[in-house]
């Protein structure tokens, strides 16, 4: 495991940087990945971690750090506590975001939190937020979201609401028809899938319906993760 500069955070793109200076290797891969969770703050990886905790639990290899041998490094002396990755949109670090959860899946959120990242790469949130207006998204079964057509329009008004995946289109039951074909078609964005993980349309949606304008360099910065072909 190459930790000489190790991530943490929201990995494997939008994380932050450790110098850790470390290199973790053993004769077991599920016994040298576990070693490096330890070193990240994980306690019993062959219980915390799923894929660990499957391959001990199938005799892989050996998970349980308590019976791995370990040469080297103490691992006490280079033991960090990394922020862990999660699939939680923090409003905090998008504030011109609001979630309206229903009953949701961590997979539908985790896919909002891609599109949004591949927004703030694009720069998108800094001409958004002088529109003073918010991106609302809906997620998960019977997601909060407005029954009366006017209060719709409304929401429109103060931004775009956006029912994301497949439990909140279907949530919308017969509500589903006067949003894609009545005069409320062009204010609602309908992101539909399980999980919904077109990322680069979804974003795309987003920012030809706030109309704001990105130069062709913001938008290759925020795309070069995606493979185009
Ligand atoms: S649409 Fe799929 S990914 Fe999204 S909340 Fe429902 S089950 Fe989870």
């Amino acid at each position: 495991v190459d930790a000489v500069t190790a991530m943490e955070g929201d990995g494997p793109i939008h994380g932050l940087p450790v110098d850790m200076r470390l290199i973790i290797a053993g004769d077991d891969p599920v016994a040298t990945v576990s070693i490096a969770a330890v070193t990240i703050g994980y306690k019993a990886p062959h219980i915390e971690i799923g894929p660990i905790a499957i391959a001990h639990a199938r005799g892989i290899g050996i998970g349980d750090p308590e019976k791995i041998e370990v040469v080297g490094e103490r691992i006490e002396d280079v033991q960090m506590n990394f922020i862990k990755a999660t699939c939680e949109v923090v409003e905090g670090w998008f504030p011109e975001v609001i979630i309206k959860d229903g009953a949701s899946c961590r997979v539908c959120k985790a896919w909002i939190k891609f599109t949004l990242y591949m927004l703030k790469d694009s720069n998108f949130f800094e001409k958004f937020n002088k529109t003073g207006k918010k991106l609302y998204f809906f997620v998960g079964m019977e997601p909060p979201f407005p029954q009366d057509l006017e209060e719709v329009r409304k929401l429109a008004e103060k931004g775009i609401p956006i029912i994301f995946g497949s439990c909140a289109v279907h949530s919308l039951k017969n509500f589903y028809w006067v949003i894609v074909q009545g005069n409320l078609k062009d204010k609602v964005l309908m992101m539909p899938g399980c999980p919904p993980f077109a990322v680069q349309q979804q974003a795309n949606a987003i920012i030809e319906r706030s109309g704001v304008k990105l130069e062709e360099e913001e938008v290759e910065e925020a795309f070069k993760y995606v493979p185009t072909d």
